[in-house]
């Protein structure tokens, strides 16, 4: 099938596409006008159907006479025989119907647009008509909306609203015009007033749709950057209602998005709302520590603060703890603690999102706040307390309460280094911290630097791609010697002088040679996809894709194999979606090889 509708690019559900409705691609999230609609001027015609084949889309009672349409552009084979069947539902755009209903309750409004959106093919446009407006169209479209209309914003219009992106206001109670569009600049908020219904409603219609417009723009740009989820935590503030159905994505939605979010990013993760605590990479980052992640084998766990700077190790505070830690680092195994993180080990301060998230620094938690990072660090201390003969807390503060409040839950011992209020960084406390394990530890044990940083390339083998990754990355033939080289945290592993793996600081990530993919090749079937009979250059298109592993996930570092070739590169698209998609990038390929080619 020709390409009508193909996904650019995502940021979790949001996606950035190119719609061929004339003769030039559109971008999309784009925003149909109502006039042009009417008109046929967008090249489409819109047809309602009755029965459509997914029911599962109308099972709330609501709904007595279910619907759907499909939208077909006029240079779709299909277009000319609109009345005389009803398409398949192999289409490239999807109209949802009686979405004005969705406005009636936040659940509904999640349900239905996420209810649509699995049930029609991930490469398929999806229309929510009549109800976008500058406050309501970030949401949408975070949900994965992909195409919108100003029918709602031209009608308020004419009932006298002026909309602004925090809602829409009664042109009576204005007096002034809180906008600079091309309206809104030629006219004050009394002389619109006077004007004759018709040519005020226009006026108001037009600066509503110019604000939907703008809106839409915006949305773009944060889809673009990959800070849709931190634009949409400021954008539900407006609204009592727009907040619940955030809230509810979070907390009900979550299978929805986990799929649908990037495993790393090269932007910062701003955690400035208690919502934060709820994103799909806070809670997928506390997980794989849990399932993932093997500690060292050291007699002492060492708890101590976050730092601003990230990774943490390059902050003053911690070069100051890693100054008293350093003769004794072979008995200790630091863990850090933060919001909204949770637990972060040692090893893993490099990865997405650990050095990739800012918090506001205030001194003050939030009961939430404390209650899910104490939450972090009990499951990890149930899980692995019994390798540590000691847990050392060199903590003040908050930090300190929950600390001592998660060990008494466990009946475990803490021995504290730091005061209540203390200085965690204070000479004093510093000196404690450092008689503490010369009394602890006994002996003195240095780690070498290729210990050091290979216990942090294992980690992130493991976090990465699962547990025992990284042993099997590090295991070594007889004769042959691993090599660290690199700069923190841009290590490069080899074996032999040949590379095996590298850190890729920009996005938090680990990417693998050729070389280095063919050790850990069986292990990896989870980030393995399966090819059809080709020898793929530059990317592999989702038509190519047999099969990928679910766990797969925007911008993972992927194997692909077939017949003809095996390959490494990042994936573009999840797992699922790279299955279920007629077109798109699935994978950029990074290095290949060409298989029986003898
Ligand atoms: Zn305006």
């Amino acid at each position: 099938m020709s390409t009508f509708y193909e996904v650019r690019r995502r940021d979790g559900a949001a996606r950035l596409g190119l719609l061929s409705l004339k003769e030039e691609k559109q971008q999309t999230p784009l925003l149909f006008h109502g006039d042009s609609l009417r008109s046929g001027k967008e090249g489409f015609a819109v047809r309602s159907v009755e029965d459509p084949d997914f029911p599962e889309l109308f099972e709330t009672e609501n709904w007595h006479a279910p619907r759907g349409a499909v939208l077909l552009p006029s240079v779709h084979p299909l277009f000319s025989k609109l009345n005389e069947a009803v398409p398949s539902l192999h289409v490239d755009s999807y109209v949802l119907s009686y979405a004005s209903a969705l406005l009636h309750s936040p659940r509904e409004f999640v349900r239905r647009v996420i209810a649509a959106r699995e049930t029609i093919p991930p490469d398929t446009a999806l229309w929510v008509p009549g109800i976008a407006t500058a406050e309501n169209v970030a949401v949408l479209i975070y949900l994965g909306v992909d195409l919108v209309d100003d029918t709602s914003a031209v009608i308020q219009g004419y009932q006298g609203l002026y909309h602004t992106e925090e809602g829409a206001l009664e042109l009576a109670d204005l007096e002034e015009l809180p906008c600079v569009c091309s309206i809104c600049s030629s006219i004050r908020a009394d002389e619109l007033r006077e004007r004759d219904d018709k040519v005020r409603g226009q006026l108001l219609a037009q600066h509503n749709a110019l604000l939907l417009e703008q809106e839409l723009k915006k949305v773009r740009t944060h889809i673009r950057a990959g800070t849709m989820r931190e634009y949409l935590e400021l954008r539900v503030r407006s609204s009592p209602f727009l907040t619940a159905v955030l809230r509810l994505l979070d907390l009900e939605e979550a299978a929805y998005f986990e799929p649908r979010t990037p495993v790393a990013r090269n932007t910062v993760l701003m955690a400035n709302t208690l919502e934060s605590l709820w994103r799909v990479e806070v809670k997928r980052f506390a997980r794989r520590v849990l399932d993932r992640y093997e500690p060292p084998q050291r007699r002492i766990l060492l708890l101590l603060p976050c730092s601003a700077r990230k990774p943490y190790s390059r902050s003053p505070s911690h070069r100051k703890f890693s100054d008293a830690i350093a003769p004794y680092r072979g008995h200790v195994h630091e863990v850090i603690l933060t919001s909204p993180l949770g637990v972060v080990p040692r090893e893993l301060e490099a990865v997405y999102p650990a050095a990739f998230y800012d918090i506001p620094v205030t001194g003050h938690w939030d009961a939430e706040e404390r209650a899910w990072v104490a939450s972090c660090l009990r499951n990890y201390l149930e899980l692995h307390n019994s390798r540590y003969e000691h847990i050392v807390a060199h903590l003040s503060g908050p930090y300190r309460e929950m600390c001592f409040s998660v060990a008494a839950d466990l009946e475990l011992e803490v021995i504290s280094t730091c005061d209540v209020d203390e200085d965690m960084t204070a000479s004093s406390a510093l000196q404690r911290l450092r008689e503490k394990l010369t009394e602890l530890c006994g002996d003195t044990k240095r780690l070498s630097g290729f210990e050091q940083k290979a216990s942090m390339l294992r980690a992130m083998a493991d976090y990465q791609f699962g547990r025992s990754v990284g042993r099997a990355l590090f295991s070594e033939a007889a004769g042959t010697r691993l090599k660290i080289t690199g700069k923190f945290p841009a290590y490069q592993l080899s074996s032999d002088g040949v590379v095996l793996a590298r850190v890729v600081p920009a996005y938090g990530l680990l990417t693998l040679t050729l070389n280095g993919a063919r050790r850990i090749a069986d292990l990896l079937a989870a980030y393995t996809v399966h090819i059809a009979d080709f020898l793929p250059r530059g990317s592999i298109l989702a038509p190519g894709v047999l099969d990928a592993g679910t766990a797969i996930r925007v911008n993972d570092e992927v194997l692909f194999s077939g017949e003809k070739a095996f390959g490494v590169g990042r994936a573009k698209m999840a797992g699922g979606e790279m299955v279920a998609s007629r077109r798109g990038n699935a994978v950029e390929v990074r290095e290949v090889t060409a298989l029986n080619s003898v």
